[in-house]
C-alpha cells in the first residue's frame, strides 16, 4: 500500500467514527446510515482502495466517468450510485450500470427511464433530486412539483422511486444545511401518506463531507462523501 493508499483508508475510518457519534447524538443507529464514497475526484486506482477497505457503494456525477470506472473496477462488486445530472441518451447504459440514481430531476428523465426500464424488462430504482435551497443554478424538483410529480410517477410501472436527494446550500454553512436537511425531511414527512405503489419515501441522501451530521440528525439514511475520504493530507 502506498502512502497515500493508507491515508484514504484511515480516512473511511474517520468518517465511520464520525457517522458514529452523528448517529448517536441523534439517538439512531449507525447502521440505518449508508456511506456513498464519492470517487469523482479519484483516479480509478483510489476508488478501488475503497472498495478493498470494505466500503463497496461508490457515487460518481458524471455518467460517463461512471461507465469508464464500472468497467475498470468490473471484477470489485461495486453497487454504483449516480449522483449528477443524467441526460436523456445516456439513460440505457447508466440503468444497465447503477445500483440506484439519486439525482432524477425532470418528468421527461422520469418518463425516459421508465421506458428504458421497460425495453430492458427491468424496474429501476431511483431518488426524486429536489432543489431545496431553490438556487436557480441547481438541478432537482421545486418542493412544489412533488405531489403532480408522484401522480405521474404512479403510470411508470418500470420506476420505483425509494425517497429523496438533497444538497444544502452553497455557502450557507452547517446552520444552513441542517435548515436545508430539516426542509427535505418534513417535505418527505409531508408526503409520505397514500403514495403510489410504486413509491416510497424511506430514504434520505442528504449530507456530505461538511455536513453529514447535521444531514444525520435530520434523518439521513445515505451520506455522500468525497473530499473527507480522498484528501490526503501532506
Ligand atoms: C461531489 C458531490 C458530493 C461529495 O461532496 P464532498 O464535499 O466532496 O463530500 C456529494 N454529492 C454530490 C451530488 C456531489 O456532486
Amino acid at each position: 500500500m502506498t502512502e497515500e493508499q493508507r491515508n484514504i483508508a484511515q480516512n473511511i475510518g474517520k468518517i465511520r467514527e464520525r457517522i458514529g457519534a452523528a448517529a448517536k447524538s441523534a439517538g439512531r443507529s449507525a447502521e440505518n446510515i449508508q456511506l456513498i464514497a464519492v470517487t469523482k475526484t479519484a483516479s480509478a486506482t483510489d476508488s478501488r482502495v475503497v472498495a478493498l477497505a470494505g466500503l463497496k457503494d461508490l457515487g460518481e456525477s458524471r455518467p460517463q466517468m461512471l461507465f469508464e470506472k464500472a468497467s475498470l473496477l468490473a471484477d470489485a462488486s461495486i453497487r454504483w450510485h449516480l449522483i449528477g445530472h443524467l441526460q436523456r441518451n445516456k439513460v440505457a447504459k447508466t440503468i444497465e450500470k447503477t445500483h440506484l440514481i439519486h439525482s432524477v430531476d425532470s418528468i421527461r428523465l422520469l418518463e425516459a427511464i421508465n421506458l428504458e426500464g421497460r425495453k430492458a424488462k427491468k424496474t429501476v430504482d431511483i431518488l426524486l433530486e429536489i432543489n431545496i435551497s431553490q438556487e436557480p443554478e441547481k438541478h432537482g424538483f421545486a418542493p412544489s412539483d412533488v405531489p403532480e410529480t408522484l401522480e405521474t410517477i404512479s403510470h411508470l410501472s418500470h420506476l420505483r422511486v425509494r425517497g429523496l436527494m438533497a444538497m444544502a446550500s452553497r455557502d450557507g454553512g452547517r446552520a444552513a444545511a441542517r435548515k436545508d436537511f430539516a426542509a427535505v425531511r418534513v417535505l418527505r414527512d409531508k408526503h409520505s401518506h397514500n403514495l403510489p405503489e410504486n413509491v416510497s419515501l424511506d430514504e434520505l441522501s442528504i449530507g456530505m463531507s461538511a455536513d453529514l451530521e447535521e444531514a444525520i440528525l435530520e434523518g439521513a439514511t445515505m451520506v455522500r462523501v468525497g473530499r473527507a475520504i480522498f484528501q490526503t493530507t501532506a
